[in-house]
């Protein structure tokens, strides 16, 4: 076993990130579910360029509760770590592995990225988080990083014989015991994680089929992987993919048993700045729908906010329908959205559409 110190500039970060780093704990889930999709979306790319050795097989992200052992695990089979990648990125923080891997595969990967401190708002939540992991490379060992949200962490060799990593988030205090609750759980993966690029499993689900024919046809139950997201939503498509249905159907999809809209745009800008999305233009006339039926902020498939006021002029405000774009930061604070120079440049690119 090899213990250290986490480096940082700071004496402690951690009362830092249990305080100030996100105005809402539930995030760490975000923060750590686009992590697997990122270590997921490298594991691909490095598959596509033919180095990756043998099959890359299912990479279903998992989200598993453990409400006696009072686990939440975080489990991908992406790209994996290296002891000395754990090191690097794990135990030195503020460096960020996604700049170094987008600088190398220019244009071959959407990383995610770029959050803040990420990885570390586990400790939001987790009084104890462990990180087991296995790196895709041929005959990689697999390794265990244990911290108690102090500047002490562990390094050993663990138990793994298949790629990817388990974040287990071990939580202790009664006041975060909601994040152990299955409704809980599921409803943050609604939030954050219904448009995520890589398929999301929490658990298992009822299902009905049909059985026999004619008279004799009976109702059989049956178990079926919960799967959280839409891997492909239609704003990520080209429009010339999509028919009237499509973008009606993605409409309920976003907002379910609402009237259908009258029209809609289907942006795809990039410059000066990378924004795609679709915006409907509602019925008027039901003015809770209008009111309920927010515009969705996403980042790369993330889900940000739903307070857009920042972003889309106040008279646009009664459109419904989502933006993504890459280059709005994710630790956002409302104050800070109003200073990001992107976020003016989108105001300024949507009035003109
Ligand atoms: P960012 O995602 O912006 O790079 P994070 O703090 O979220 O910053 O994560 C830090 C780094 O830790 C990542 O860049 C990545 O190298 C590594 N990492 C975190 N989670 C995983 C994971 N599930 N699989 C592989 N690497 C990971
Ligand atoms: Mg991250």
């Amino acid at each position: 076993m090899q213990k250290g110190n986490i480096s940082v500039q700071t004496e402690n970060i951690f009362p830092i990130i249990k305080q100030f780093l996100y105005s809402e704990r539930e995030v760490f889930l975000r923060e750590l579910v686009s992590n697997a999709v990122d270590a997921t979306t490298k594991l691909n790319t490095l598959a596509k360029r033919g180095e990756v050795e043998g099959e890359v097989g299912d990479i279903t992200i998992e989200i598993l509760l453990d409400e006696a052992a009072k686990t939440l695990t975080i489990r991908d089979k992406g790209i994996g770590m290296t002891e000395e990648e754990v090191n690097k990125y794990l135990n030195q923080v503020a460096f960020s592995s996604a700049q170094e891997f987008i600088e190398k595969y220019q244009g071959e990967a959407n990383i995610i990225g770029h959050f803040g401190l990420g990885f570390y708002s586990a400790f939001m939540v987790a009084s104890k988080v462990e990180v087991v992991t296995k790196s895709y490379q041929p005959n990689a060992v697999p390794v265990k990083w244990t911290c108690l949200g102090t500047p002490e962490y562990t390094i050993e060799a663990a138990e793994r014989d298949f790629r990817g990593t388990d974040i287990i988030l071990h939580i202790e205090n009664p006041e975060d015991k909601e994040f152990l609750e299955n409704d809980h759980v599921e409803s943050l993966l609604q939030k954050y994680c219904k448009f995520l690029p890589v398929p999301i499993q929490f658990g298992m689900r009822k299902d009905y089929i049909e059985e026999g024919e004619g008279e004799e046809a009976t109702e059989k139950e049956i178990e079926i992987p919960n799967l959280i997201n839409n891997p492909s939503p239609a704003w990520t498509k080209q429009p010339a993919e999509l028919t009237d249905e499509d973008y009606k159907n993605f409409y309920n999809e976003l907002y379910p048993y609402s009237t259908p809209p009258l029209f809609w745009i289907h942006l795809n800008i990039d410059y000066p700045f990378n924004l795609t999305g679709i915006l409907y233009f509602p019925k008027v006339g039901n003015s809770i729908e209008v009111q309920k039926n927010k515009i969705q902020l996403y980042s790369n498939q993330v889900y940000v906010t739903d307070e857009v006021k920042e972003i889309v002029p106040e008279f646009l405000t009664l459109l419904h329908g989502i933006i993504d774009s890459p280059d709005i930061p994710l630790n956002v604070s409302r104050s800070y959205l109003q200073s990001d120079s992107n976020v003016r440049k989108s105001q300024a690119t949507l009035l003109k559409k």
